[in-house]
């Protein structure tokens, strides 16, 4: 395999340091809200990745992919709705795994929780190794990185030291590059704020602190081979997660550094919770759009160009899907006997094309469209009679090691298998049982809220009307 570093903004051939195993970290979701499928973009690309590693490369995975359930978002959450920190990330933590399964995303081996007690003592850990080596420094109670004693500080971003003050500190999770300073890696507390207590003060930990500690616990020490996030991530959080992991182990933390480039939302807007312009997993599948065209959109584009959504996209998505599976369904009725050298030869390239653009730093649309030419010629060689059963059996081997990578034949699969939902038909059944309400025939209401929750539908009043919602 061939990989983007944006360590050394160069392609590099890749393979795993120690025994055929690529240990990788990957910074999920802030689970402070139902993650967007901004978010899931960069989830659905690093699980191709994961795959494509796998069963390209033909190494095994050991992926840490954490929850920050501690920053200061999550904190002005709980804070907000008045409920325990805990409490109030598990419900997001609940929703992220409901979408993940339903885009088809693989689970990693270790999916660690900042707050878990082995890993905030880890942090304390590492910040003690930074406060030991001369790269931390105490202040009013919270303990800062000093970025002056790292000379290398800023590689990663490439950031010009010439605009930097010594000194100069910042207290806030996230800040712009034209803004770095010395950051907090653990963190003061007021009194109804979560705090921790294991050597370094009373407390809560930075953003930054959480992923280093948890990759080096979780990933056996330095050097990991890969870690990876959205490029929003590059900094200051990854830049500060390489200065506080080579700052305390004084080796290199990751070799390579993959970041999926955005999700956009309308002309030019990166689909963010701040900035209101979200849409999620559910929101998608309410319009009727299945979990398969969604993960095709997400995948369909390099995961380093930015990926621009629309409507229509899924529409188009919808049917290339419906094509392939038309094509799977057509090889399942071929009878003709026998095999023919062209269709095995054809098959051949068709591996060979994908394999290798999948190994060309992940280039997902080529791959794509290695696909859809072994479907335009097999459903040609159906026409005229020219497939036999062996040549159907060899394509739908080809198919299945395709989807292995990328993972939308066994969603579509699963979405067939299950009972079909027609949003218009849902809609019209919510509108008959809203008149039935107003005439008060209460048993016709009930038997179709009864007759939908049967079919995994449920219907929730509102005082702006009724919504549904997929079982
Ligand atoms: P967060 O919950 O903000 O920490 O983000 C979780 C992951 O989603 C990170 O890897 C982010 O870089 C990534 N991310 C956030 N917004 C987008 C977007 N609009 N498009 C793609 N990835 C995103
Ligand atoms: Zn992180």
């Amino acid at each position: 395999m061939r990989l983007y570093n944006t360590l050394t903004r160069r392609i590099e051939d890749f393979a795993p340091l120690r025994d055929d195993t690529v240990r990788m970290y990957a910074c999920g979701l802030t689970v402070y809200a139902r993650g967007h499928i901004g978010n899931f973009r960069t989830f659905v690309c690093l699980d191709v990745l994961r795959r494509a590693l796998r069963h390209v490369g033909g190494h095994r995975m050991r992926q840490v992919v954490n929850f920050t359930d501690v920053d200061d978002k999550t904190i002005a959450g709980a804070r907000r709705d008045g409920v325990p920190l805990r409490e109030y990330t598990d419900r997001y933590i609940a929703a992220f795994r409901e979408d993940a399964e339903t885009l088809g995303i693989e689970p990693a081996e270790e999916s660690p929780r900042a707050t878990d007690e082995a890993n905030l003592r880890a942090m304390v850990e590492t910040i003690r190794a930074l406060e030991a080596r001369g790269h931390a420094y105490r202040s009013d109670g919270s303990v800062y990185f000093r970025i002056a004693s790292l000379p290398d500080y800023g590689k990663l971003a490439r950031l010009d030291h010439a605009g930097m003050q010594d000194g100069a500190r910042i207290d806030s999770d996230e800040y712009a590059k034209d803004a770095a300073r010395d950051f907090v890696l653990w963190k003061a507390t007021g009194p109804d704020e979560p705090t921790w207590d294991y050597g370094v003060g009373p407390g809560r930990p930075g953003w930054h602190i959480e992923c280093s500690a948890m990759a080096l616990r979780l990933l056996d020490g330095s050097p990991i081979d890969i870690h990876a996030g959205g490029v929003d991530l590059i900094f200051p959080h990854h830049e500060n997660e390489i200065a506080q992991s080579e700052g305390s182990t004084g080796e290199q933390f990751a070799r390579f550094w993959v970041h999926v480039e955005h999700l956009l939302l309308g002309s030019d807007v990166k689909m963010s919770k701040s900035l209101g312009n979200v849409l999620n997993v559910r929101d998608v599948l309410e319009r009727g759009y299945r979990p398969s065209a969604l993960r095709y959109v997400l995948l369909s584009t390099h995961y380093r160009k930015q990926l621009r959504f629309g409507w229509d996209s899924l529409g188009q998505a919808e049917e290339a899907l419906r094509r392939l599976m038309d094509c799977l369904a057509r090889l399942d009725a071929v009878t003709a006997p026998g095999a023919q050298a062209d269709v095995a030869e054809r098959v051949g390239a068709a591996r060979e094309a994908f394999r290798a653009r999948i190994a060309d730093d992940l280039n997902t649309p080529g791959a794509i469209g290695a696909i859809f030419e072994l479907v335009r010629d097999v459903n040609t060689a159906i026409d005229a009679g020219d497939l036999g059963v062996e040549d159907a059996a060899t394509v739908r081997e080809a198919f299945e090691s395709f989807d292995d990578v990328l993972g939308v034949i066994a969603l579509r699969r699963r979405e067939e298998a299950a009972p079909p939902v027609d949003v218009l038909e849902i809609e019209s059944l919510i509108e008959e049982r809203r008149a039935a309400r107003r005439q008060r025939d209460f048993p016709t209401a009930d038997r179709i809220r009864d007759e939908l929750d049967a079919r995994g539908i449920v219907l929730e009043d509102t005082p702006a009307g009724t919504r549904w919602k997929r079982k």
